[in-house]
């Protein structure tokens, strides 16, 4: 009994305490940890067609396709399939794909979420995206353009 009323206190103490832990989402946008892993972005400009984050990626959510030279035509994302593991961030030798802080995205089934690169221009949620918002790349380490504007599409 005497447990029943303290547990009934502390939960009427933090009840009338006016601090609140949740938000009215979607009206209000919550606040995500800084580790967050969201969908990420990628940099053409950036990427050099290594192809490691596809080798890396556990259930096949990147797809590059090059040439018979191995020059870069394109990449694929199979956005539904990502489990945000982080890998592909993690080996991409130059920082060409960066996970955001971005969760707010649906689709009736997965197929509605694959895209390629151009594709990913112009889709709503994605496009205007700010991967460096989220993530502090080395940008001291890049070869080049450390200091401009980077084109993650
Ligand atoms: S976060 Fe993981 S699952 Fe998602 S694309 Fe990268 S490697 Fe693949
Ligand atoms: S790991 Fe990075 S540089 Fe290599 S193909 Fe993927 S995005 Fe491009």
């Amino acid at each position: 009994m005497i447990g029943l009323l303290k547990s009934m206190a502390t939960t009427m103490k933090h009840a009338l305490d006016g601090k609140t832990f949740t938000v009215e989402y979607p009206e209000e946008a919550p606040e995500v940890s800084p580790r967050f892993r969201g969908i990420h972005k990628f940099s053409q400009e950036r990427c050099i067609w290594c192809r490691q984050c596809e080798k890396v990626c556990p259930n096949d959510t990147i797809q590059i396709v090059t040439d018979d030279k191995r020059q870069g035509e394109q990449y694929n994302l199979h956005v539904a399939q990502c489990i945000y593991c982080r890998l592909c961030e993690e080996v991409c030798p130059v920082d060409a794909i960066l996970l955001t802080e971005n969760f707010e995205f649906t689709g009736d089934t997965k197929h509605d979420l694959v895209y390629n690169k151009e594709q990913l221009g112009n889709v709503p949620w994605y496009k205007d995206i700010d991967p460096l918002a989220a993530r502090e790349p080395d940008r001291g380490a890049w070869v080049g353009e450390g200091d401009g504007e980077v084109d993650y599409q």
